[in-house]
């Protein structure tokens, strides 16, 4: 494999719009002489225009020097052909997300860049492969995926299609991380990395509320409290419906409508209904004014209920945070009613994690509905804490439902156990596996598939989820903290429960069960 070295090259852009405009800015920063081409007559002038005023507001701002701007805007020139772009040395395409649009791009510009020119295609929900159809040299071809915006954002997806050169895909790898950003290799299937392993997110919670389990602020809550900037509906109303709405759309027929990625019918009708998001005024929530609801109230300050037993059941990270939440409350209310309690019993050989009072039962849940497990039964979430690296001190939302049979007193009970753990107590429906255990089962499902079929490695799939969509931490991040074989149990609970495609194991994953 030879090297192909772009450090110096000129680089031609084409698409003057948000996506080019960025990217022609990332390049000129990094000293590069920039090319802009729009089709549309005056839009690149427009693009550099536009790029000098608002990198001259930063300069106003002190956030940079007015040499480094004069630089940058001076590496970039709007030009009125391709033809006046034939030395560059590499092509960023970042037009209309159309296939024949890109085909005939890249057929034309084949007959007037010299063959040595590297081609890269910002897509992205394309395939490279088929975008690389008909060119003379295929092999040239590759995917630079950056996101929006493309100064901020980190990560670029570096997407080999079935005739990329491997040094290609090198080359626009570390020209990324020379321009400032983290590169992952991908290969070309639908979503790449991370719109394909992001769609759980909003799945999930567009399948919970078309069974009505929860409102969309409770989920919102839910998903914020471990870590996630926006809940999945106040996000879906920023991204808009109805692109949210074509991206899962357009995974699932790439998919052959594989039923794990169907999209949702309560998307479908506010699409329908115009109910876009933001930019329409109105999806989950009102705009502007109607700020989504947090669901959640200040703590109290909580003294334990009185108990004549109490047990600590089952192991590992999620049941020593319990362990440890409770025994804080304890010495903080050393002098109060619990002092007359028994001490707090640990039974760790448990095949499950939470706290049994007086024998009713507040418990983790494993992804099955509470009515399953017994009477006196209360299921609450999965605790992550917020930074998302590992299970830690309690706080926030924290979804929990009761099993039908379950007594009055006992729910009242469990929602302030819930709270003197420290978190806010988000009653919902009996659905299984509650909101944050099934969603981040998803997520991790939906990584192990990527990875098993060989689209990213693992590292890959957790910087990308990171940096391309700013989660708290990545599906395998999250897989080490929990486990294997309880995301598989959860998995396979909502399997049997809801009998579909949807919930089955990844092969990689069930195999993980065997390492770990
Ligand atoms: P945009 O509509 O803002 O800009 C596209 C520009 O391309 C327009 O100025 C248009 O005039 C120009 N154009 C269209 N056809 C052309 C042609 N044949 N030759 C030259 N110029 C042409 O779109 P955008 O949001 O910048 O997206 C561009 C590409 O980047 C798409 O492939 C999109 O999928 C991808 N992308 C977008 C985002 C995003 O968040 N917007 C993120 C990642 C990737």
């Amino acid at each position: 494999m030879s090297t192909i070295d772009l450090n110096h090259t000129p680089v031609l852009v084409v698409g003057a719009g948000i996506m080019g405009a960025g990217i022609a800015q990332v390049a000129a920063q990094a000293g590069h002489k920039v090319m802009l081409y729009d089709a549309r007559d005056g839009a690149a002038t427009q693009a550099h225009e536009k790029l000098a005023g608002s990198l001259q507001a930063l300069v106003a701002k002190g956030k940079l020097s007015a040499d480094a701007v004069a630089r940058t805007l001076s590496n970039i020139e709007a030009v009125a052909s391709l033809e006046e772009a034939a030395g560059a040395g590499l092509v960023v395409e970042a037009i209309v997300e159309k296939l024949d649009a890109k085909r005939g791009l890249f057929r034309d510009l084949e007959a007037i860049v010299s063959t040595g020119c590297v081609l890269a295609t910002n897509t992205s929900s394309i395939s490279v492969t088929a975008i690389a159809n008909g060119l003379k040299h295929p092999d040239r071809l590759v995917g630079m995926h950056f996101f929006n915006p493309v100064p901020l954002m980190k990560l670029v997806e570096v997407v080999s299609g079935l005739q990329t050169d491997a040094a290609v895909a090198q080359a626009i790898f570390a020209l990324s991380e020379r321009w400032g950003k983290v590169a992952v290799h991908a290969r070309s299937t639908p979503g790449f990395i991370v719109n394909r392993i992001a769609r759980p997110y909003y799945a999930e919670t567009l399948a919970l509320l078309q069974e009505q389990a929860a409102k969309p602020a409770t989920l919102d809550a839910c998903l914020r409290a471990i870590g996630f900037r926006m809940g999945p509906c106040e996000l879906m109303d920023l991204i808009g419906h109805d692109t949210n709405f074509s991206v899962t759309q357009s995974v699932y027929e790439a998919n052959f409508f594989d039923k794990r990625y169907r999209p949702s019918l309560i998307q479908r009708e506010m699409v329908d209904g115009g109910l876009l998001g933001r930019k329409s005024g109105q999806g989950f929530y009102r705009y502007p004014g109607d700020a989504p609801q947090t669901a959640t109230s200040p703590l109290i300050a909580l003294a334990l209920p009185p108990v004549t037993d109490w047990c600590l059941h089952g192991s590992g990270v999620f049941a020593d945070l319990l362990y440890q939440a409770l025994t804080t409350t304890i010495s903080v209310n050393a002098d109060k009613a619990q002092s007359t309690s028994p001490a707090l019993r640990r039974a760790p050989q448990s095949e499950w994690i939470g706290l049994e009072v007086d024998g009713a039962q507040l418990r983790l849940t494993d992804g099955r509905c509470a009515s399953q497990l017994g009477d006196n039964v209360c299921v609450f979430d999965l605790p992550l804490q917020s930074s998302g690296s590992h299970a830690g001190a309690a706080q926030g939302a924290l979804a929990w439902t009761a099993s039908s049979r379950a007594s009055e007193a006992w729910m009242q009970q469990s929602a302030l156990w819930l709270q003197v753990l420290g978190f806010q107590p988000q009653r919902v429906a009996d659905t299984p596996g509650l909101v944050v255990a099934r969603t981040i089962a998803m997520l991790v499902n939906e990584g192990s598939d990527a990875v098993h079929q060989g689209v990213c490695n693992e590292q890959a799939a957790d910087a990308a989820m990171k940096l391309g969509v700013n989660y708290p931490a990545g599906p395998f991040e999250w897989l080490s903290i929990w486990g294997a074989a309880p995301v598989c149990t959860l998995l396979d609970a909502l399997d049997a429960h809801y009998r579909g495609e949807r919930y089955r194991v990844s092969p990689y994953l069930r195999q993980r069960l065997w390492k770990d």
